[in-house]
């Protein structure tokens, strides 16, 4: 069905109210017909990744302008994953089918099933309603359906069908019909038998923040001996329940010989994981868990939702909520960590949060429940109470009064970095790595920079880059090369991956004064050299300092060269300096940057990186205009800005 049919289903032909969304952009409003001209704007903002809607109700935008009621309609998404990620399309598929499903139990054919990617958004045309009945009918089907709970004004957009779904730009996805059936519904005969279906639904009239929804109280599954010893934090029958389960099931030595080799490849399905652990016949010693971010990992990824909750694979009736079809299944992320998920009740969680929901505890008791059912144990050494102390002073010095007042010029360059330092040295805290690679008193840890970023709440990858090399560079945080990691450490982090990205390995020592003094004084330098944030790259510490203090920060890209183009801007800034100098005694940076083709903030960085180097090698400065120089020289412009002038002047 093309467009402009669907359309006249509802607005015959009439103007109709059309909108386009894309994130960032100021929403644009298109009122009139659907004509040849609306047509190819609509597309057009569409290939440019606006989502297009229309609004279905007839007279306006705003709620007071509706006068004609055209349809009840719901939104039915399946929503994103824990990471923000939409599901792929084979979950969403399984989505829709109960949607369907639903929808037919619901007893009125819809008129129109729209395909929005994410979802279905089903449509009933009906005739001689108004807008409070609207209200009415639009909250009780979001309570039949459970679906989008935004959709009840009278003026809502809905995705037109023809369009793209841009969300995702990379992978558009073309919404349509994907059922019409020819019927229109008096209002009075549809709101009938709707409160036949939700009887005893009265909606709520106090309006609160929509934003916010107040999670309803769970009702647990009181069938399942799982759930029930979950309930209860019942240590004992949870072993039995899941011992039975797998004497049963003899596991092959391939299993055994995967739990024996935890930590080393990523094992897709880890089913057969720890829980064999504890069935002391195939592995009688307690898992060990050498810090906290290592036994969040097990906990989140090594154990199998399913058998803890005694439920089968695939979907299945949620434990959370009365669920009359199976509305949860079990999603495992990227990083391997297992997440149940129920389409139903909406609730969302790992093994721990499940134990929260269902036994109304906390965090804490959550995973005192889960260690002692799964025998994980949290193994620290001396050592690494030690550096964990350590690191606690770390922090609590460097947001002390007592830091500025001592290393005053280190302080003025890391302050603003400073919630990154603490931020730095609690990762470490919670990933401190046991034993034989702490003898220097260095707390080692592994990760990559985009989950530290992540971590750091800063999604700029290169910033955060920079500041953890400023640190570096400082000797605040060692970087280490992967040569002088032990083999097992090694293992241990890709098996850790959060993500995609490559691991880097740190150091951070103590902050103690032979640490900071020399901190200050690398500060020190970093201001003499007119070294800034800005221009912070390798070639700044090649160019302004040496190459040793690069490749201490640079430690994965030590045998790189600098690129030719960079050699290039180097030589042509250089003759320009010269030249300058040479016809006029003197130039500013405007100067240069000015006779280089290019974009101009680029321009200025990359001259900041060369520029000391250029300075040094041909016995140059830079200093602040004053009056004296401003004479000598013959500058008349306002201001006092750097000049670079020979060494022997002034
Ligand atoms: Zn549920």
């Amino acid at each position: 069905m093309n467009t402009k049919t669907f359309l006249e289903a509802f607005h015959q032909n009439n103007k109709i109210n059309f909108r386009a969304l894309k994130e960032g952009q100021k929403p644009l409003n298109l009122n009139g017909y659907y004509n040849q001209y609306i047509e190819d704007k609509l597309k057009q903002l569409n290939n440019q990744g606006y989502d297009v809607y229309f609004v279905v109700n007839a007279g306006g935008t705003k709620k007071e302008q509706i006068n004609k009621i055209n349809a009840f309609f719901i939104d039915c998404d399946c929503g994103k994953d824990d990471k923000g990620n939409y599901f792929n399309l084979d979950i969403v598929k399984q989505y829709k089918q109960r949607v369907l499903k639903r929808v037919q139990e619901f007893g009125l054919a819809p008129s129109f099933i729209v395909d929005t990617r994410n979802g279905y958004h089903v449509y009933w045309l009906v005739n001689n309603a108004n807008v409070e009945e609207f209200e009415e009918v639009q909250k009780k089907l979001i309570h039949y359906f459970n679906s989008d709970e935004r959709v009840f004004t009278a003026q809502f957009i809905m995705r037109l069908s023809g369009y793209y779904w841009t969300k995702d730009i990379q992978n558009k996805y073309l919404c349509t019909v994907y059922q019409y059936n020819d019927v229109r519904y008096n209002a009075n005969d549809f709101i009938q038998h709707l409160n036949s279906k939700v009887p005893d639904f009265v909606p709520e009239k106090k309006k609160v923040s929509t934003k916010t929804t107040v999670p309803k109280p769970c009702s647990i599954d009181n069938s399942n001996e799982h759930i029930d010893a979950i309930r209860r934090l019942d240590v004992a029958k949870m072993k039995e329940l899941l011992c039975n389960k797998f004497d049963k099931k003899l596991p092959s030595n391939a299993d055994i010989s995967r739990v024996r080799g935890m930590g080393g490849k990523k094992e897709n399905n880890n089913k057969d994981n720890i829980y064999l652990t504890y069935c002391s016949h195939f592995y009688p010693t307690p898992f060990k868990a050498s810090n906290r971010a290592d036994l969040k990992h097990i906990i989140y990824t090594k154990l199998c939702i399913n058998d803890f909750l005694g439920v089968n694979d695939g979907m299945f009736k949620c434990v959370l909520h009365n669920d009359s079809n199976p509305s949860a299944h079990i999603i495992t992320l990227k990083d391997g960590t297992q997440l149940y998920k129920c389409f139903g009740c909406g609730f969302k969680g790992t093994i721990t949060t499940l134990v929260e929901a269902i036994a109304r505890c906390n965090k804490v008791e959550a995973v005192e429940f889960i260690k002692k059912v799964y025998d994980i144990e949290l193994v620290e050494t001396e050592n690494q109470k030690r550096i964990k102390e350590m690191l606690k002073e770390n922090i609590e010095y460097i947001m002390s009064e007592q830091f500025e007042k001592e290393y005053p010029d280190l302080f003025k360059i890391v302050k603003r970095y400073i919630p990154y330092l603490v931020c730095l040295n609690e990762l470490a805290i919670q990933n401190v790595i046991d034993d034989d690679l702490l003898s220097d008193n260095k707390a080692i840890f592994f990760s990559s920079i985009r989950y530290i970023a992540r971590y750091l709440n800063n999604n700029n990858i290169g910033r955060t880059n920079n500041r953890v090399n400023l640190f570096a560079f400082l000797g605040l945080l060692e970087k280490l090369s992967k040569e002088s990691i032990p083999e097992k450490y090694l293992q241990k982090a890709e098996a850790y991956r959060k993500d995609k990205y490559i691991t880097s390995y740190y150091a951070i020592p103590s902050y103690s004064y032979y640490c900071l003094n020399e901190a200050n004084r690398k500060a020190q330098t970093f201001k003499q050299k007119n070294m800034t944030m800005t221009a912070w790259s390798k070639e700044l510490l090649v160019r302004s300092l040496n190459q040793d203090e690069a490749d201490k920060v640079y430690v994965q890209q030590q045998n790189e060269e600098l690129s030719k183009a960079s050699e290039q801007f180097a030589e042509k800034a250089t003759k320009i300096i010269l030249d300058l100098i040479e016809n006029q005694g003197y130039c500013t940076e405007e100067q240069i940057i000015k006779q280089i083709r290019g974009r101009k903030e680029d321009k200025k960085v990359k001259l900041k990186r060369c520029l000391q180097e250029i300075l040094e090698s041909y016995n140059l400065k830079r200093v602040k205009a004053n009056k004296v120089l401003k004479e000598k020289f013959g500058i008349a412009s306002k201001g006092y800005p750097f000049l670079i002038i020979k060494e022997t002047e002034e």
